[in-house]
């Protein structure tokens, strides 16, 4: 089936013509729609493509990092005041897929993909949509509705930044390196006033249908000096709630086995 492809100036006329059809989908950096295109995919006739050069910009806005939705992981990676999140865009793919590979199009990636926006999780960020709907939602609002959000542009993310650098960290669990897919992937925001964690988020990637906050091991951390017994404590809670999936990679039962010694890593500061 022949496949049309509409380019717009203007974030505004291609967030109009995305939301109009159910059968268009929006090309951020191709990694994942072209793949698609190529194997036959049926879902969708049109592609929506947008050359407006801010929906690629990075810029600062009080504490916080307004990164435009069409903004690459190579970008990312070379952008000073993104510093932060160099370690998370630095392990997308390989330089090929990273030169290519945007944040708005990380978002919607699903299975093992995604890492990006584990990490945008764990800092809290806000989502922006454009168009005649256009508004913006916290991170957790946006994946827990992702699907809704097929027909939606987004312009560009939110994200505060960490005022210590060391707060934030960020792995990814995979078997093949430095190139492979995450088994998981792990974030972890932990903020500390008087020697205590405040306000500690922390998501996981390819542990469920999307990226999601482990809100037992973040109860756990909260008012607790981050020493072993507080990072034993939180790492035997590593997948409360939480049904981690089956894959090609790992089963559930290996994923749950692990993920508390991944974690306990983290918190540790022991990366790897
Ligand atoms: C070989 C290979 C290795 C990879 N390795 C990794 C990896 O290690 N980690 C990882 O996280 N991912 C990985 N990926 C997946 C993918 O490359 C990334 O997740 C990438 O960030 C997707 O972005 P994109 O711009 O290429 O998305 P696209 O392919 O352009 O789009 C993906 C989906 O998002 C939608 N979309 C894109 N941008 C927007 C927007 N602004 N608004 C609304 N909808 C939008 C598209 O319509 C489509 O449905 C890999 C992919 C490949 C092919």
């Amino acid at each position: 089936m022949p496949v049309k492809v509409e380019t717009y100036d203007r974030v505004e006329e291609a967030a109009r013509a995305l939301s109009a059809s159910r059968s268009a989908r929006f090309l951020g950096g191709g990694t994942l729609v072209m793949r698609a295109v190529n194997a036959g995919d049926q879902s969708f006739d049109t592609i929506i493509r947008l050359r407006d050069p801010d929906f690629r910009t990075i810029r600062m806005q009080g504490d916080g990092l307004v990164i435009g939705a069409g903004v690459t992981m190579a970008a990312l990676v070379a952008n000073r005041d993104a510093v932060f999140l160099a370690p998370v865009a630095r392990v997308i793919g390989g330089p090929a897929i990273r030169n290519m590979a945007t944040v708005g199009g990380n978002l919607f990636a699903s299975g093992n993909y995604g890492d990006l926006a584990v990490a945008l999780l764990a800092l809290g960020a806000t989502v922006q949509l454009a168009g005649s709907g256009s508004r913006s939602m916290p991170i957790d609002e946006f994946l827990r509705d992702r699907d809704r959000h097929a027909t939606s542009l987004v312009q560009s993310v939110t994200v505060p930044r960490p005022r210590d650098p060391a707060t934030f960290r960020f792995t990814k669990v995979s078997r093949v390196k430095p190139k492979g897919v995450s088994l998981m992937s792990i974030a972890a925001l932990l903020p500390q006033s008087g020697g205590r964690v405040q306000g500690a988020r922390v998501a996981y990637g390819a542990m469920g249908p999307m990226p999601l906050r482990a809100i037992a091991v973040e109860r756990a951390l909260e008012g607790q000096a981050l020493d072993a017994a507080a990072i034993d404590r939180a790492a035997a809670l590593a997948v409360e709630g939480i049904a981690p999936p089956t894959d090609a990679l790992a089963s559930s039962w290996y994923r749950a086995e692990v993920a508390g010694v991944h974690l306990k890593r983290l918190l540790a500061g022991e990366r790897r």
